[in-house]
Order: C-alpha cells, then sequence, then structure tokens
C-alpha cells in the first residue's frame, strides 16, 4: 500500500476481526453444497411485522417526508417513544429534551464516545461484549477498560475490582442487559451499585437495552431508568431491529439524561442528517402494536430456547437458558478452545455457531448459538452434534 492509503490509527488499531476465518470455512462448506445450520448471527430470521410494513408503504409515497428529516426526530416520534416507555416501564421521559432517534443503536453507542471523550479518558466496557463500544472509544482517542462479565459473578462486572484511579479517570461506563453474548439479566443491586459509582466519580452511565423485548417466561426486564438516580447519571439505547424484526430498517434511539443526550445530537447534527421520516413514521405503528404481537414472537424464540438449551446440554455442552435475547451461550468442555468447537462445529455437523473468544477473551471456552432458525432444524443440529460425538457425550 502507498503512502496515501495507508489507514490512520484508529483503523489499523481495531482489533482482528475474529470471525474471518470462520466466514472463510462458511463459504467453502457452503460451495461444497453442505447443509449449513446457520446459528451465527444475530439477526432474526422472521419478517418485520406486517402492519408496520403496511404503515411504511403510505408514509413512504407522503412528499413532506421525502425532505430532510430533523436531527433529533420527528415530534411524534419522540412521544411514541416516550408513551411507550411509560406504558412498558413506569418512566415518565420528556419527549422534547429526553428522547433521540439513532439511525439504529449502533450508531448512537459508536458516536456517544466522540461526544465525550478526550485523549487519556477511559471508557469502562463489558468484555466478552458488543465490539461497537471499545470501536467508538478508539475512535474518540479514549482508552478502553474492559471489565471482564464471568460466569460465577452471573456476568455482570465484578466493580469492585475497578481501581479507584480507573473510576477517576472514566468518562463512560457501558453496560449491556440484557447481554449480548450471554443472554444474561442483571440484579436490581447490581444497577444500583453502578449507579451510585457513577454519580460518585461523574461519570456516564450508558446502557444498552437492544433486547429488553425479547425475554422468557414472561420476567419482562426492567429499564436501566426506572432505577433512582438513573437519568441524574445516564442514557439508555435502545433499538427497534430485535424487538420488531426491523434489523435492516435502521431505527433506535436514546433516552435518558437531556446534557448527555444534547452531546450526542450535536456529535450526529454534525455528521448524519436524522432517520428517514416515512421510517419514523412506520416506527411510531410498531411503538404502539398491541403486547399481543410481541407476545407471538416471544413465544417463537422461547419454544426454540426450550429445544436447544436441553439438547445441547445432552450432546456435552453446557448451555445456559438465557433470561432474554436470543442468544445462548455454552460452555464447551475443557481442553477444547472456542475456536476449535466452531471449525469443529462446521466441518463436521455443518452448524455454524460463533467463538466466544470473538467477543472478548473471556468469551474463551464458550461459544454462542443464536435461535434464528425453527425447532425442526434446532432438532437436527442437536441430534447432528450427537451422532458425531463432537463434545464426548
Ligand atoms: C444488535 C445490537 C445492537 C444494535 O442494533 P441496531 O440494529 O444498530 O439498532 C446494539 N447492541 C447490541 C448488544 C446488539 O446486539
Amino acid at each position: 500500500m502507498d503512502a496515501k492509503t495507508r489507514f490512520a490509527k484508529r483503523i489499523t488499531s481495531l482489533p482482528p476481526y475474529l470471525f474471518a476465518r470462520i466466514d472463510e470455512k462458511k463459504r467453502e462448506a457452503l460451495s461444497r453444497g453442505v447443509d449449513l445450520i446457520n446459528l451465527g448471527i444475530g439477526d432474526p430470521d422472521t419478517p418485520t411485522l406486517s402492519p408496520i410494513v403496511e404503515s411504511a408503504k403510505i408514509a413512504v409515497t407522503r412528499p413532506e417526508h421525502h425532505q430532510y428529516p430533523s436531527y433529533e426526530g420527528m415530534l411524534s416520534f419522540r412521544k411514541a417513544v416516550a408513551d411507550w416507555y411509560r406504558r412498558r416501564f413506569g418512566v415518565t421521559l420528556d419527549p422534547a429534551t429526553e428522547v433521540v432517534g439513532l439511525i439504529g443503536s449502533k450508531e448512537g453507542i459508536g458516536h456517544l464516545p466522540l461526544a465525550f471523550v478526550d485523549p487519556g479518558d477511559v471508557v469502562l466496557i463489558p468484555e466478552p461484549g458488543y465490539p461497537v463500544y471499545h470501536a467508538g472509544t478508539l475512535f474518540a482517542g479514549g482508552e478502553s477498560y474492559f471489565m471482564p462479565i464471568l460466569e460465577q459473578n452471573g456476568f455482570m462486572p465484578d466493580l469492585d475490582r475497578i481501581p479507584e484511579a480507573v473510576y477517576r479517570r472514566t468518562k463512560i461506563m457501558f453496560l449491556n442487559y440484557p447481554n449480548n453474548p450471554t443472554g444474561a439479566l442483571a440484579t436490581d443491586a447490581f444497577f444500583e451499585k453502578a449507579i451510585g459509582l457513577a454519580a460518585r466519580y461523574g461519570f456516564i452511565l450508558a446502557h444498552d437495552a437492544a433486547y429488553s423485548e425479547i425475554y422468557y417466561d414472561g420476567k419482562a426486564p426492567k429499564s436501566f431508568l426506572s432505577y433512582p438516580g438513573a437519568k441524574e447519571v445516564g442514557i439508555e439505547f435502545h433499538s427497534l431491529s430485535k424487538t420488531y424484526n426491523m434489523t435492516g430498517w435502521r431505527v433506535g434511539f436514546a433516552v435518558g439524561n437531556p446534557s448527555v443526550l444534547s452531546g450526542l445530537l450535536k456529535v450526529k447534527s454534525n455528521l448524519d442528517s436524522g432517520i428517514f421520516q416515512a421510517l419514523q413514521e412506520a416506527s411510531i405503528t410498531a411503538l404502539e402494536l398491541p403486547d399481543s404481537d410481541l407476545d407471538a414472537l416471544r413465544s417463537l424464540y422461547q419454544v426454540r430456547r426450550d429445544v436447544l438449551v436441553p439438547g445441547l446440554n445432552r450432546v456435552g455442552l453446557r448451555a445456559f437458558a438465557p433470561g432474554a435475547s436470543f442468544y445462548l451461550w455454552a460452555a464447551i468442555p475443557k481442553g477444547m478452545t472456542s475456536e476449535q468447537a466452531s471449525l469443529a462445529l462446521l466441518e463436521k455437523t455443518g452448524i455454524v455457531a460463533t467463538p466466544g473468544n470473538g467477543f472478548g477473551p473471556s468469551g474463551e471456552g464458550y461459544v454462542r448459538f443464536a435461535l434464528t432458525v425453527g425447532p425442526d432444524r434446532l432438532k437436527e443440529a442437536v441430534e447432528r452434534i450427537r451422532t458425531q460425538r463432537l463434545f464426548g457425550a
């Protein structure tokens, strides 16, 4: 590469793409005609709920939606978000100052550090975890401090192990419950402690709640903002992607502390120009859907979870039943690495699963399965692992 096309350090310092080898093997298997069962990606396999699509069809034809949208989102969209928050979580939000529309929550998560992090500032990041927290921090010139989330702590970071000197330099702590990749929920005591630390050391708590609606056994997780003092210290990110099967539409939002949101908006207004208004109209329809529509979606995942968790446990893995999210985190037998397990699954059974270390070093020893195929295919997957005796059982 000649000098002018040499990438900037902020790009080259990104962690290597650990899924590249799995992707290559996947392509090879596909070209050999292997009947793949893809449990690798976190993208719902069923279409966007139809009232949302119908609403979008009409909205797209309206010329007033063809112009630039406002940066923060239409007031009607922000009101629909606030109404949904009151209905779903019992949390009151001012749509004018406490809600900002996002072009998918990934966008907001990635941009947040640009608004608040200077070189030398620390961002606390759960590990294993969603890669965007670290990428956004790197792009802002900040320093990531990784907080391991371990099985023995219920997949919550041990906040007492973070040195005082690190807390003092911290600008943002990212948290993500229901958690990707583990499917774990956090306790009230954990959230209360994190909020207390944010207040004491003066950092922003940014909670990513992308999976709050994909829950099981009728046990709906709380919003971070429903804890006392939360709005004083932080914001919550949400997404329509997983809740309504809308990953391709790119609609999300951030809610909570108005000063934090105004910083985020300052970055956004310089880099993007808001969400296509027709999609905001369709998103209002989504947020106003009756709960029964989402119950149907939750039942679909519950059936799958209840096939795959006991199935994997019978064939030598130790799978955790997620409290929410459509991921299943499974411990592999000792003596095998995450990458070996994923490669063996792919080559011997045609099952695509993500190696846990791809989400961070503490994910070593685990693989992640996404519940994005039907129950018959999941049974087939378990049967293939059993026949091959892949994990000893
Ligand atoms: C999928 C996902 C998101 C982002 O979703 P968007 O489609 O960008 O709204 C954010 N956080 C986690 C943990 C996710 O898994």
